[in-house]
């Protein structure tokens, strides 16, 4: 039966959400019994989540990648789970908990040397110029115990621009000295034109982007991730599920939550399920900071149901309602309407972690660093004529002043 796949029922996707589910989730796809699955000191087992190649690299990796926003020095068996599993994909940063996100990745890696061969490893760097790449890779590798990356990403960037012939250099450099096997970028902003330029280079071999049921649709998203996958470049999805600044808890989310639900599996499930109905991506980064998420996402990874036409068009119809919760990202559009190029959508952003993602720490924590002046000058300034031009008609001066209070 095709629900059934692999032994998994629609029903089991929700018990993912306690620990026994998962055992019962993943038991009969790995044909290991339970007590094998909950036990970490056991030999891994990396047969459970699916893998696709990344790009022309065709390095094969799990479609579920594990974010490291999370306390992972003290939360080492999380790491241990997630390699029995098969997430071998781990996605980390330079900038990440100050720097606690690799030391706990390389705390790992010390008291397990062998695993590292397993794993897909990913840090990013925030600087932009060769000689802060090269001291942020130094410190990372460091910390993480290790010799090379598998990819490293110049972080955030919001113009294609912004790779320019020294990165370039800079890479090849890298690769010919075995610190880094592949090379690209992340970002949250303009990604379509970011990765339409990107397409035109040579050299980048992997793309991180935002990218979900609200984008994936949208002809220019379609049409950028084409000239990607036409490129070779390998493109991993984040912010898959496309948590919106305004808040939100409306009645559509709780009727969207209540019919997947009643099909056996969650809306959040349904929302990565949608990113991975698209061949195109090799890999979800989702940020998994508690054990009950990682298990499931992992259930809905390994769980062969695709969304029937009925669930897609809910997703659909979910997403035109909530058309106005959503920054897209496309901040060339906003900022630009503003005397001051503000950071419009960082702000957004970090409104969607305290809201959506429910961190407001996190959020604080980001916003904190916007310098003083910036968020001086935020409070002063006309945003009206960034609202006119806001494609998803955003109240971007309500949001702003919201941000002000909650996150100041
Ligand atoms: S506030 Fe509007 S214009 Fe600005 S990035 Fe978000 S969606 Fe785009």
């Amino acid at each position: 039966m095709k629900d059934m796949q692999k032994g998994i029922s629609r029903r089991s996707f929700i018990k993912s959400a306690g620990v026994a589910g998962i055992g019962t989730a993943l038991a009969p796809l790995a044909g290991r019994d339970r007590a094998h699955a909950a036990t970490p000191t056991q030999s891994a087992d990396t047969t459970g989540v699916p893998t696709r190649p990344f790009g022309k690299s065709g390095i094969q990796v799990p479609i579920l990648s594990l974010g490291g926003m999370f306390d992972i020095p003290s939360n080492q068996t999380m790491l241990k789970q997630a390699i029995r599993w098969g997430v071998t994909y781990w996605d980390t940063a330079h900038v990440y908990s100050g720097g606690r996100s690799e030391e706990g990745i390389g705390q790992y890696f010390k008291r397990y040397p062998e695993q590292r061969e397993k794993i897909f490893l990913v840090t990013k760097s925030t600087s932009r110029s060769s000689r802060g790449m090269s001291n942020d890779l130094a410190t990372s590798l460091e910390r993480m115990n290790t010799d090379h990356v598998d990819l490293f990403f110049v972080h955030a960037i919001r113009d294609a621009d912004e790779m320019d012939s020294g990165m370039r250099e800079w890479a090849a450099e890298q690769k010919a000295e075995g610190k880094i096997r592949l090379f690209g970028f992340s970002t949250h902003s303009n990604m379509e034109q970011c990765l339409l330029d990107a397409a035109r280079l040579d050299w980048i071999d992997g793309i991180m982007m935002t990218y979900n049921f609200r984008l994936m649709h949208e002809e220019k998203m379609k049409a950028a991730v084409k000239a990607c996958v036409d490129a070779g470049i390998g493109l991993t999805a984040m912010k898959t599920q496309g948590g919106g600044a305004v808040d939100t808890g409306t009645s559509r989310e709780l009727e969207l939550a209540g019919r997947f639900v009643n099909k056996g599996f969650s809306d959040k499930q349904a929302k990565l399920k949608a990113v991975w109905e698209n061949p195109q991506i090799s890999a979800i980064c989702s940020q998994m900071p508690t054990m009950s998420i990682l298990m499931a996402n992992i259930a809905a990874a390994v769980d062969r149901t695709t969304l029937t036409d009925n669930d897609r068009r809910h997703l659909d119809r979910y997403a035109r309602e909530t058309f106005s919760h959503y920054c897209a990202g496309c901040t060339q559009i906003c900022q630009g309407a503003i005397a001051e190029n503000l950071p419009v959508g960082d702000v957004m952003r970090y409104l969607m972690y305290a809201r959506s993602y429910g961190d407001l720490n996190d959020a604080r924590r980001r916003f904190a660093a916007i310098p003083d002046e910036v968020r001086k000058k935020m409070i002063q300034a006309d945003y009206s004529a960034a609202e006119v031009r806001c494609p998803r008609q955003l109240p971007i001066a309500r949001l702003i002043g919201q941000a002000l209070e909650v996150l100041a």
